[in-house]
């Protein structure tokens, strides 16, 4: 639901004048007496309500010539993921999907033209220019060419990356084009910006650090429990409000590297810092780390929606850095304990994983690429005590994972991603449906013949058949992975 359509000026403009924080990333107001455009929790005086006008994007405020504020900065704002494929009308889905591609070539550079994207989501490069001006309010290039200098704005003010790798990192193949095309929309030269910026102190290191900006409430705590029971040795770490983890090369970026994310405590802020050698992929790393920590979940819609369960509000859904971990992870997984997969996971990275330097002496390997394990006999898989079945489950997802990796990538509908993993021997439903939840963040998905669920379920409601849980479930639609997570941590309290 893009609800700023529905909103109108009035209602906005109390929006603004609370800086009411559950619009963020929703709703952006244009100040025509200034020609800037904010984000409604900026803290710089509430403009006339004759001067403002509403946008629910920042591309459309851009597409109406106004420039981005230097003091909330839009670039930071969450996206606006209060929606859910299930309860989308064909047009409203195509569109966000095209708009998904779009924001993934921004975040890597690639130059796929609107044509490919068509292509990729089966319809014609017309009809998908006509919906999206339709849902977006304006035209995929004009909403390519924002993220990518809202995304240039944000390496610029944040990093300390040279003006020509913020170009290339935000997807501009020439410098002088990037210039043009910053000047034109910002007034103002990429490096006259820099100039602007107050850094804080230099670090040790030459890292790259970021921010990036949520929708209060986050439930960090379950977060952090989430991500430590499951954090395998020497490739994840998790210490206070801080997650950091090695990044084998193909996960996100074509080459390894290293990140670490910090909670801050006195604002909805993520402090991310990477390795040097990620930087020309920076808006890859963006993506990737807001999937993972869910920083566009919208909690107030979908804390509503699951009300009837237990657990502290602002819930998210754990995603993953790396999907083929996750996939090999899933199958390590099947009926064991959360602890016995660990311990699994933990030894096949010793055998298998590469290992890199960090700046941590607990982070010294990547997770082992699809390429190796598809190459390693079963035996040497099956004596690490993993049972013979799962090694080769293991070794077929990573005979597989081109074609997975695909669909992944192509932000369809999850049915084709879930069909192609059940097609894998040694991949059940269970398996697929777990991979739809936490690589591709599906909102919805409701892994079948969950044992923990169901308990929990019969603890809560007192339901006793999986298909009694099935029709109860529905009420949770269309968030039901949510669901799925609060039933977990509900027996992990009553412990
Ligand atoms: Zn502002």
């Amino acid at each position: 639901m893009t609800c700023m359509h529905s909103l109108d000026d009035t209602a906005a403009y109390q929006v603004i004048t609370a800086r009411d924080a559950r619009f963020d990333g929703r709703l952006f107001v244009g100040v025509t007496s200034t020609g800037i455009y904010c984000r409604p929790i900026c803290r710089v005086r509430t403009p006339r309500a004759r001067n403002c006008r509403f946008f629910a994007t920042p591309a459309q405020a851009e597409a109406a010539a106004f420039r981005p504020c230097m003091k909330c900065r839009p670039e930071l704002a969450p996206a606006a993921n209060d929606y859910a494929w299930s309860v989308m009308d064909a047009s409203r889905t195509l569109a966000r999907q095209a708009a998904q591609a779009l924001d993934e070539q921004a975040a890597s550079g690639d130059a796929k033209s609107l044509v490919d994207v068509a292509g990729h989501l089966g319809v014609s490069d017309r009809h998908l220019r006509r919906i999206f001006q339709t849902e977006h309010g304006v035209t995929p290039l004009q909403y390519l060419q924002t993220r990518r200098l809202l995304l240039a704005k944000q390496l610029l003010t944040d990093t300390r990356l040279p003006v020509a790798q913020v170009a290339l990192a935000s997807g501009f193949n020439s410098l002088r084009r990037f210039n043009a095309a910053f000047v034109d929309s910002y007034r103002m030269s990429p490096s006259r910006l820099r100039g602007e910026v107050e850094f804080a102190p230099l670090e040790g290191d030459s890292a790259v650090t970021i921010k990036l900006a949520y929708r209060a409430p986050y439930d960090t705590a379950s977060m952090l429990r989430f991500l430590t029971q499951r954090a395998v040795p020497e490739v994840e770490a998790v210490e206070g409000l801080r997650v950091r983890r090695s990044l084998r090369a193909g996960a996100i970026t074509p080459m390894a590297g290293w990140l670490e994310i910090e909670f801050a405590t006195n604002a909805p802020v993520v402090h991310v810092r990477f390795a040097p050698a990620l930087a020309p992929a920076s808006g890859r790393v963006v993506a990737a780390v807001r999937r993972w920590l869910d920083l566009d979940a919208t909690p107030e819609t979908i804390d509503a929606a699951l009300a009837s369960l237990p657990g502290a509000p602002g819930l998210r859904l754990p995603g993953s850095t790396d999907a083929f971990e996750m996939a090999v992870r899933a199958v390590l997984g099947q009926q064991v304990t959360v602890a016995g997969a660990r311990t699994l996971a933990k030894r096949l990275v010793e055998r298998f994983g590469e290992p890199i330097a960090t700046p941590w002496d607990d982070v010294t390997r990547c997770f082992p690429s699809p390429e190796v394990l598809a190459s390693t006999p079963i035996e040497r898989i099956a004596e690490l005590g993993i049972i013979r079945t799962r090694a080769a489950a293991i070794i077929a997802i990573a005979l597989a994972w081109n074609e997975v990796a695909a669909l992944l990538a192509t932000h369809a509908r999850p049915e084709p991603l879930i069909e192609r993993l059940c097609a894998i021997k040694g991949i059940g439903p269970w398996t697929a449906h777990y991979l739809a939840m936490r690589a591709l963040g599906w909102p919805d998905a409701f892994p079948p013949n969950d044992v923990a669920v169901l308990k929990a379920m019969n603890q809560l409601f007192g339901i006793d058949s999986q298909r009694g849980a099935d029709v109860h479930a529905q009420t949770w639609q269309p968030w039901r992975a949510y669901a799925v997570l609060r039933l977990w941590n509900s027996l992990e309290k009553a412990l």
